[in-house]
């Protein structure tokens, strides 16, 4: 089995885990209802995207 040769420094973990941040995920309001919504996504609760109705939500 391959094994390191030397023990990851400080650093070098450092450097690698300095990609490992979660993000928050991004979050806009619906032009139609004002509820927050994923970009790029149809609304969940109205199901409006682009302006238009894509899916009906009954109630
Ligand atoms: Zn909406």
């Amino acid at each position: 089995m391959a094994v390191p040769k030397r023990k990851t420094s400080p650093s070098k973990r450092g450097m690698r885990r300095g990609h490992d941040s979660l993000t928050i995920a991004s979050f806009q309001e619906c032009p139609n209802c004002g509820e927050l919504k994923r970009p790029h996504n149809l609304c969940n609760s109205c199901g409006h995207y682009n302006g238009r109705e894509i899916v009906s939500v009954q109630g």
